[in-house]
């Protein structure tokens, strides 16, 4: 199966950029992932095709238009639908509102998405759908049309916006998205976007860490690497990255390999030793140590919890084994 990877971007020209290469490049060559670039300046709808505008109530910069960006999530809704959806929906003989999952919000309070995030409440209203048929750009369709044809329901594959102000993006998180049909996210430019966005449609902000990028591009590219890994077949056979940093919720234990001995500095003497029970030992107590001692914020989270990954539960399984 094809995970696909939508990204709404002002620059469609960065992808896939360094993901066309290595194990992301090949697995791109051989259909493991699709990627598919929707420029939202395709969707303004006035003569200079303006996307974004000045702030509200002054101050330096520009703000993304939510009308515009809105139509391109829309879109980019649909073309997922299109591509996921349809199948599923035809293997299950029904079409129409299918292949998006449709806990509708009716009582006002907010849909929680898959991952817990509440969606969209004010414009969530059941309405029948009508065919999906493919969107072409812009258009005289009106709001309601709009809301009919895409807020009222959840997507087929989550919807990410890459915003300082969003989620941390963690490794449980990548391994969910991973293991899903695919992903939309949504790139910033400039200030960034109008809030109403993540009211309007069922948007999960996230952020790729503590500091402020010019776009959101390389945060797509960071959290598509982080996907594509995961896929299927893409890494080597033998490792699945079970045993990696934050898999667990802590780091890796350090690394070593040949020459034994450099700069007078030598591999311990346990990795060394062939003795497989006691180098795993060696390795636990040192991922601890060093997660305790680097990562405090880590450390303290395990503590409460200890195996923090999705896998967790079929680690357990295995260890009864
Ligand atoms: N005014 C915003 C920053 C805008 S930076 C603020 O202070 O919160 C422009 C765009 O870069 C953002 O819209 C976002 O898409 C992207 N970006 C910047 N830093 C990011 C981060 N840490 N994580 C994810 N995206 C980021």
């Amino acid at each position: 199966m094809t995970f696909n990877a939508q990204i709404l971007t002002l620059y469609p020209e960065i992808f896939p950029g360094p993901l066309g290469t290595s194990l992301a490049g090949r697995a791109l060559s051989e259909g493991k992932w699709a990627l598919d670039a929707i420029n939202p300046r395709d969707f303004a709808t006035d003569k200079h095709r303006s996307v974004d505008d000045t702030p509200a109530g002054g101050g330096a910069g520009m703000v993304l238009r939510v009308d515009v960006m809105a139509a391109a999530v829309d879109h980019a809704i649909e073309r997922m639908t299109e591509k996921i959806g349809s199948s599923r929906a035809q293997s299950r003989g029904d079409l129409g509102n299918e292949g998006v999952s449709t806990s509708l919000d009716t009582n006002g309070e907010g849909a929680l998405g898959s991952h817990g995030q509440r969606l969209s409440s004010n414009s969530v209203r059941p309405e029948p759908v009508a065919g999906l048929s493919s969107s072409a750009a812009p258009t005289s369709t009106t709001p309601d049309q709009v809301r009919g044809r895409a807020a009222t329901r959840l997507p087929a594959a989550p919807i990410l916006a890459m915003t300082p102000r969003g989620k941390p993006l963690t490794q449980a998180r990548v391994r969910e998205i991973a293991t899903g049909p695919g992903v939309t996210i949504i790139c910033g430019r400039f200030e960034g976007f109008d809030e109403r966005l993540f009211q309007g449609r069922p948007i999960e902000e996230v952020s790729i860490g503590d500091y402020v990028l010019s776009g959101g591009e390389m945060g797509a590219l960071v959290l598509l690497d982080a996907c594509i890994r995961l896929l299927p077949g893409v890494m080597g056979a033998s490792s699945s990255g079970d045993d990696e940093s934050f898999e667990h919720g802590i780091l890796e234990y350090p690394q070593y390999t040949r020459p034994q001995i450099w700069e007078g500095r030598i591999i311990p003497e346990v990795l060394r030793s062939g003795d497989h029970a006691k180098i795993a030992a060696w390795r636990k107590q040192r991922a601890e140590e060093d997660t305790r001692l680097r990562r405090p914020d880590l450390w303290e989270r395990h503590r409460d919890a200890p195996d923090q990954s999705p896998s967790g539960a079929q680690e357990k399984d295995k260890d009864k084994e």
